[in-house]
């Protein structure tokens, strides 16, 4: 806690003669319930009083009733933001991925399982060949992947026996005419001759074998000699330590999953939680539904440890349901997403900071975390959504772009982009693989048979990579709570409660002022 913070005098607090009162703005209560309906750029936090430096603020926060993140950072359950890449990397950030259910059971399940079994150092999906292919096999490899240490199992395919290895050097100085007559068992380097290592094989101890046989390339063996990862000499060398990683008592990252309510979706259930899955999601746009609460109850019943997102919800009323069904947490927002058309094609939603507000207010008083869901387009609105009363944020737009984001990137115009989607688009419900998921989060019935779209689909610049990205945002969130004046998030909500965090209503030409004004060009260069 910050020392000897001069506490603000309340205005009830101060009689008629201390009128010149130092109390300014507007306790978070007064200001939505003053307004109707304000989202993240409607308002403005007063600044508070600064006595800590920005590295000792406190970003710990829940993310259910038993799951505690470092950082309140979550990456949407969407088919163009989180798989495995997404979910490892927010977990090494102190976050958490959700993996997305646009997809068969068997390929989440395996994104799971992908996240669980992370070991940093590790490449745990190797580009494999087997000794039939040619060297232009590899050629191709170096032209879509960029590197060319192969692995080569008698099946071609990770987890086969292990019988050689090829890398650059075997392949340097061969010429055009050779590459396709060339198979690589006569030029591979045979297992007889490999280095390798077992299972359970430390970074440590890996290094030290790298170290002393000075090759580049580790595989990793089990007791049949089948290849189940491998370590490369540069990932070593670069090899950084993330002390924020979410890891449960298994030392092993922590990931969640979405899925529908529908009595297929138990089957889904059972193969994520046999993959590892620490938490779940239902993913409904309006959660306040007979489904959503036979469903609570079902994995409450089933599965007693594991823990169940509920939502979307806006509203108190909605929020006391699935509460009392068992939900350990509620994700909020309707119709605030970036990529969002529902509230001009339903008609029904909430203005994104009055659901914050609305719903974390009610849900702690039954110590159940929100998570403020969409519409987070900068680091202020990150702020704004926590002091408003979420414990985390969740974001699609603004981690979509990033390398670790599903999808190739594309030029247009000479701009480096990625697609990026909503689920309710029609393109995202047309997936091939997507087996009804995104349909059913948009549509409840199968008389649906005319889709009506609550998403588009667009694309989105170049972020690189989220490992340089989170730390980015998690240091602008310290800089805010520290403008504020709170030293953790905690404080910053019970501070917020208690109506000592203050808060103002922006005009739109307040707003244009808060932005950059009156110049012929700039340029904006985040970090
Ligand atoms: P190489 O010697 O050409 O294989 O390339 P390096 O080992 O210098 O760099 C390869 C980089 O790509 C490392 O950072 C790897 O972690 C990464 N990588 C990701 N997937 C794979 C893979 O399937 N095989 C290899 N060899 N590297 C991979
Ligand atoms: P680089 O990525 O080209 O620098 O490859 P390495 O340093 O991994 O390998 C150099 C040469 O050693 C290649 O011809 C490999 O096939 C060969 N080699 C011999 N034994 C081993 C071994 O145990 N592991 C690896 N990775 N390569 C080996
Ligand atoms: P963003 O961070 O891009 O502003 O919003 C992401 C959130 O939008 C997701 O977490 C999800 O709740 C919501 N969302 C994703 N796809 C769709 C869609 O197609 N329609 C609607 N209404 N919401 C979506």
């Amino acid at each position: 806690m910050a020392a000897n913070v001069p506490q603000i005098t309340l205005q009830s607090e101060l009689s008629d003669s201390e009128d010149d009162s130092l109390v300014d703005g507007l306790s978070a209560r007064e200001m939505i319930g003053k307004e109707n309906g304000l989202t993240y750029n409607d308002f403005i936090i007063l600044p508070g009083y600064i006595d800590f430096p920005t590295d000792q603020v406190e970003l710990a926060s829940r993310l259910t009733k038993k799951i505690t993140l470092k950082s309140p950072l979550v990456s949407s359950p969407m088919d163009t933001v989180t798989e495995a890449d997404m979910a490892i990397a927010m977990a090494l950030c102190g976050g958490i991925g959700i993996i997305h259910h646009n997809c068969s059971l068997t390929y989440q399940a395996n994104e799971v399982m992908k996240v669980k079994k992370y070991k940093h150092g590790f490449i745990h999906d190797p580009v494999v060949l087997s000794p039939n292919h040619t060297v232009s096999d590899v050629f191709a490899v170096k032209k879509e992947h960029g590197f060319c240490g192969v692995p080569i199992t008698e099946n071609g395919r990770l987890g086969g026996k292990l019988v050689g290895i090829v890398t650059s050097r075997d392949i340097d100085f061969l010429e055009d005419k050779d590459l396709t007559n060339i198979k690589l068992e006569s030029i591979m380097t045979k297992l007889e001759n490999l280095v390798t290592a077992h299972s359970g094989v430390t970074l440590t101890e890996a290094n030290d074998i790298l170290e002393k046989s000075k090759k580049g390339k580790l595989p990793i063996i089990n007791n049949q000699g089948n290849l189940i990862a491998l370590i490369s000499r540069t990932d070593l060398k670069k090899a950084r330590s993330y002390p924020l990683s979410s890891k449960d008592d298994n030392k092993q990252l922590i990931v969640g999953a979405a899925i529908g309510t529908r009595e297929e979706d138990k089957q889904r259930l059972a193969a994520l939680v046999q993959a590892g899955v620490d938490v779940v999601v239902l993913d409904s746009s309006q959660g306040y539904s007979i489904y959503q609460i036979k469903m609570i109850k079902f994995i409450k019943k089933t599965y007693p440890n594991l823990e169940v997102i509920a939502g979307n919800v806006v509203t108190r009323q909605q929020a006391s349901t699935l509460i009392k069904a068992g939900a350990d947490g509620l994700r909020v927002g309707m119709g605030s997403g970036s990529i969002c058309i529902t509230q001009e094609v339903m008609a029904v939603g909430r203005p994104q900071a009055t659901a914050v507000f609305k719903v974390s207010d009610f849900a702690k008083k039954h110590g159940v975390p929100v998570i403020a869901d969409g519409g987070i387009q900068s680091i202020g609105h990150i702020i704004k959504a926590l002091s408003l009363g979420a414990s985390t944020v969740m974001m699609g737009s603004l981690l979509a772009g990033t390398s670790e984001a599903p999808g190739e990137y594309f030029f247009s115009d000479g701009v480096r982009l990625k697609k990026y989607r909503g689920m309710g688009s029609i393109e995202a419900m047309d997936r091939k693989d997507a087996t009804g998921s995104a349909m059913n989060r948009y549509f409840h019935s199968d008389m649906d048979k005319l889709k009506v779209a609550q998403g588009v689909s667009g694309s989105i610049v170049d972020k690189g990579s989220v490992l340089r990205f989170v730390p980015y945002l998690l240091c602008g969130i310290r800089h805010g709570c520290q403008d504020i004046g709170v030293n953790s998030l905690e404080l910053l909500r019970s501070r917020m409660y208690l109506g000592q965090v203050r808060f103002e209503l922006r005009s739109h030409s307040a707003q244009l002022e808060g932005n950059v004004h009156s110049l012929f060009s700039y340029e904006k260069r985040l970090f």
